[in-house]
């Protein structure tokens, strides 16, 4: 082992050491010292939210700050050599490594001598805009889905002034199967605020902050990559690589570690650059120091890894134990029932009659999960409920869209399709989907009489423009279970006397 690495060693023995001998002064096992310091804010409340003890939430509240600093002092800064060897590793192994991704072209090829320029000034917004665009797509999600959403959006809205004319509802649906909408409502908002302030995008990170939506890593992101600020850009990737080269143990999701993890971020991005470097980091994390599987032999930083250097003398260290791993929230189970309203309207065209249909779409509220955005009539339960619970719901959810069985409708089918479960970031919902084919008695033209056309909360679609808008996932499923469905039955055309007699006897 060389002199450098064996070093690192004795500093991180040293310091587990010290940690030791501090949670043993502290009359609590280490293990389960270090399992409290890794304990999130929100879990601890709650446990403490059951004891109903303020006085010990105060001491364990005590004792983690006190747990984080002592973790937080083992964080050593990089030296300046490591610092330098890490830059000029990292930009090589970047510059002939970095994969072909369409928001890393420039918007242009033209070299403007002078930065003042107005046409050098517009090239720099729409490459702050397209870095912005892919930044927020590429959160939470994977860089092989995101290309063809980025590419279909930047066709759409090729600037920053295209976007900020759109409507949530076309933004929405571009969005649609990306998840976490809320992203694509403040992209929409920041544009419009940033074109109304008619000065250009904002071009630092603190200016960048005021625009709603962008938080420190986006701001750092366009900073450095479309104006070149010296800042750094912390992702999941970056806390990967930056707590496997300093042998970080403490818990990554902790404030003071993630906070330590910036200041560390800061001090290796290159000066020249910025942009370059905090995509380096970024892709190292994303394509060689990855979770499960780092490929530590083609690292271009290898030689300043400290987990590296540790699981080469003890083989009882594992490079993959690094960034400790956190005990994971438990996921709410919701259930909800999900009505597909499907309304049979008869038409009478020169050959004879045929079936038309159109679906019921509700749009949630504009606050919460997946806000503003198209379902099917769904209602949350309880918990898990029988057929006739669900039924009962569904029916009085109905009236509120002027459907009323017992009055104006007839049921012409009601079944259930099956369970649809889809997850988010802390739920996990079951859906119980029903397809209800109604039959409106006085037609169609009662329904579209009461469609709420001044705050469009519920509209009437038909299958063609059904199958073609975009869908949240969870939507989508419920929709490709009723396609199945509906595929395996004859049409209702094929089947107009059965249909006519269900209508007598309903
Ligand atoms: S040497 Fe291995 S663990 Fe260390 S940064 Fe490189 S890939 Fe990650």
């Amino acid at each position: 082992m060389c002199s450098v690495a064996s070093g690192r060693w004795v500093h991180w023995f040293e310091s587990h050491l010290r940690r030791e001998k501090y949670l043993q002064s502290q009359a609590t096992p280490p293990l389960l010292a270090l399992q409290h310091s890794s304990i999130s804010p929100s879990m601890d409340d709650e446990v403490e939210a059951r004891n109903g003890s303020r006085d010990n939430k105060e001491k364990r509240k005590r004792k983690q700050r006190t747990t984080s600093e002592i973790e937080v002092m083992d964080i050593e800064d990089f030296g300046r050599d490591e610092t330098l060897k890490i830059r000029a590793s990292l930009l090589g192994w970047y510059d002939l490594n970095k994969r072909n991704l369409p928001w890393r072209t420039p918007t242009t090829t033209t070299t403007h001598e002078d930065e003042d320029d107005a046409d050098a000034h517009e090239d720099l917004d729409n490459r702050a805009y397209a870095v912005w665009v892919s930044e927020v797509m590429l959160q939470q999600t994977r860089v092989e889905t995101v290309i063809d959403y980025y590419n279909r959006w930047m066709q759409k809205w090729p600037t920053l002034h295209h976007l900020s004319l759109a409507s949530l509802e076309e933004v929405n649906e571009m969005w649609a199967g990306l998840g976490y909408y809320r992203r694509a409502r403040c992209l929409l908002e920041g544009a419009k605020m940033i074109s109304e302030g008619k000065c250009g995008f904002p071009r630092t990170t603190s200016a960048l902050r005021e625009v709603p939506g962008i938080g420190n890593y986006t701001a750092g992101a366009i900073a450095s990559i479309a104006f070149k600020e010296a800042v750094p850009v912390v992702d999941g990737n970056v806390v990967r690589v930056i707590a496997r080269l300093k042998a970080i143990s403490s818990n990554p999701k902790h404030s003071a570690t993630i906070k330590n993890i910036w200041r560390l971020a800061g001090q290796l991005v290159d000066p020249c650059k910025p942009g370059d470097f905090n995509q380096a980091l970024m892709e190292l994390g994303a394509t060689i120091c990855t979770p499960l599987k780092p490929i530590c032999s083609a690292c271009p930083v290898s030689d300043q890894c400290s987990v590296l250097s540790m699981s080469e003398s003890h083989r009882s260290i594992l490079v993959t134990d690094y960034p400790v791993k956190v005990v994971k929230a438990k996921k709410r189970h919701d259930f909800s029932a999900v009505s597909v309203v499907k309304i049979l309207e008869e038409q009478d065209i020169s050959k004879g009659s045929q079936y038309n249909s159109r679906f019921l779409l509700v749009k949630r509220p504009n606050e919460g999960l997946l806000a503003g955005l198209w379902e099917f009539p769904s209602v949350l339960l309880d918990g898990e409920a029988d057929g006739a619970t669900r039924r009962k719901r569904i029916d009085r959810f109905l009236k509120s869209f002027k459907l009323d069985t017992k009055k104006n409708c007839r049921i012409v089918s009601r079944e259930d399709v099956g369970e649809c479960v889809h997850v988010f970031t802390h739920i996990h919902l079951t859906m119980y989907v029903e397809l209800l084919v109604l039959h409106l008695k006085g037609g169609m033209k009662i329904s579209y009489e009461n469609e709420d056309k001044e705050t469009m909360t519920w509209r009437w679609i038909d299958s063609e423009a059904l199958s073609s808008m975009g869908l949240t996932s969870g939507v989508r499923k419920v929709y490709n279970m009723i396609q199945k469905k509906v595929a395996l039955e004859p049409h209702p055309c094929q089947n107009k006397k059965n249909n006519s007699k269900k209508l007598k006897d309903s």
